[in-house]
């Protein structure tokens, strides 16, 4: 079953529409580099797409009607939209599933300190990542600062141009003989991932005269520490960040810069985050392009799948069912049984990004069921690890109804597993929508250097799963 390029399949209006998509993906992808900043832009999109606030419909006390347009964010980070169908929301919906939250590396609570003449950023790294690879490359500073009375200071640092950038720090090749010894998971242990962030001690002149005699009671520690000391002036002056704020905040350092196109060919595109922002930019703007439909169709966009969708904004938490009981409210047919009905009776893709076949590590693939960048999209009846531990598993008849609706709308599509065979592995949120009973599929999008600081994808692949997307949406019904 040998699959052949998506690139081979397309004339120039289907080119130019692809080239189209891509462009607006890598705006998404430039301007959300964290969850929050994802559902932020999300958000300010869907307003202008005729989405209403569902909570802001239950307050009004409104009503809602086949192709109505609602949405739903969770704590900031993470966001659920629907599209009311034709049919009740108990005969099920057609849902579409994708994780925006990325590896990288979080500030620590208590990180600030000075080493050396250099002031650091400590970090705990998010996710599965080779610490090796996050030394000597410009890194940016995302996220927020919540002071104590509430108010929330946005930060980001080092994407514009002019911003300056932080990085980690590695040794010198010539000085390396040892390091170069160590297996490549101790080369750069967690503890030494630690953020530069300036270089340059306070100057005490007379213009600051009084925050020296301000500060005069401080100790000697204090007073040697005078790099930290101008960073925290910094903070104070341009933010209003005092170092007590970094224990209600969630910073996070991520690769600066923008997505690129990739190849001489342009064919496909490197960027931070692209697990799975790829599969979240593609299911969001296939739901967007939606026609009215007969199922309500939805489109989860969560939180926290790296380190296991736990937490209040992952995909283990109430709150997508919550949402689903509230909008069957607005439209009049909630009941516990309903919901429970509407759940059981859906159709889900959960998608996530698929790892691509590599030929510089073929070993660690099987040939025959790998994904390959520019096939097309991506379906992983199972994954998991050794005899497909965590796995949801998905029932060949659901199968069966996808090829349907994919081969009569000609997408490409190609199957896969996560590597060879006791290799490694690695889970997706389906298995928790699983539990509701739905039929569930894993897909996606195949990816290069996966987890990497610049991950790579196919435009082709980018262009199959928007179709995809869009033709399970409106046709699937199992
Ligand atoms: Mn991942
Ligand atoms: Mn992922």
């Amino acid at each position: 079953m040998e699959r052949k390029s998506a690139w081979e399949t397309y004339n120039e209006a289907q080119l130019t529409e692809l080239e189209k998509l891509s462009q607006e993906y890598r705006e998404f992808l430039d301007h959300g580099k964290t969850e929050r900043e994802c559902v932020d832009w999300i958000a300010d999109l869907l307003e202008t797409e005729g989405y209403q606030e569902l909570e802001a419909v239950i307050e009004k006390g409104g009503k809602l009607k086949t192709g109505d347009k609602v949405y739903s964010i969770w704590m900031n980070k993470s966001i659920v939209l629907f599209q009311l169908g034709r049919k009740s929301m108990s005969e099920g919906l057609n849902i579409l599933g994708a994780h925006i939250d990325s590896p990288r590396l979080d500030v620590k609570q208590n990180p600030l300190y000075e080493d050396g003449g250099f002031a650091y950023l400590d970090t705990h790294y998010y996710g599965g990542v080779k610490k090796y690879q996050w030394v000597a490359l410009p890194l940016a500073l995302h996220g927020v600062v919540v002071k104590k009375d509430g108010t929330i200071i946005e930060l980001n640092i080092g994407e514009d141009e002019d911003d300056p950038v932080f990085f980690i720090s590695d040794l010198l090749i010539h000085l390396a003989g040892e390091q170069l010894e160590k297996k490549a998971a101790k080369v750069i242990e967690g503890e030494a991932l630690d953020l530069i962030v300036g270089n340059k001690p306070i100057v005490i002149n007379a213009d600051s005269e009084k925050t020296a005699s301000k500060d005069e009671e401080k100790n000697d520690s204090k007073a040697k520490e005078v790099v930290k000391a101008g960073i925290l002036d910094i903070l104070k002056n341009n933010y209003d960040i005092e170092e007590e704020d970094f224990l209600s905040a969630e910073l996070e350092i991520v690769p600066a810069g923008k997505a690129r196109e990739a190849g001489f060919d342009r064919s496909m595109i490197l960027a931070y985050g692209q697990d799975d922002r790829v599969c979240a930019y593609t299911s969001l703007r296939a739901m967007l392009d939606l026609k009215e439909t007969d199922r309500t169709v939805c489109c989860i966009l969560v939180d926290k799948e790296e380190v296991g969708s736990v937490g209040a904004t992952g995909m283990q938490s109430h709150f997508f069912e919550n949402v689903v009981a509230e909008l069957m409210n607005v439209c009049g047919e909630y009941s516990e049984l309903n919901v429970r009905r509407c759940l059981a009776r859906s159709c889900m893709l959960s998608s996530d990004v698929s790892a691509g076949f590599d030929p510089s590590y073929a070993s660690c693939f099987e040939k025959k069921n790998t994904a390959f960048l520019g096939k097309g999209m991506v379906f992983n009846k199972f994954t998991g690890a050794r005899g497909k531990s965590g796995s949801n598993d998905a029932n060949a008849e659901y199968i069966a109804h996808i090829r349907n609706i994919f081969d009569e709308k000609g997408i490409s599509y190609q199957t896969a597993e996560l590597g060879k065979v006791d290799v490694g592995g690695g889970g997706t949120i389906a298995y928790i929508l699983a539990l509701y009973g739905m039929n569930v599929i894993d897909s996606g999008v195949a990816v290069l250097n996966m987890h990497a600081p610049w991950e790579a994808t196919s435009k082709a692949d980018i262009y199959e799963a928007y179709r995809g997307y869009m033709a399970f949406a409106e046709g699937a019904s199992l």
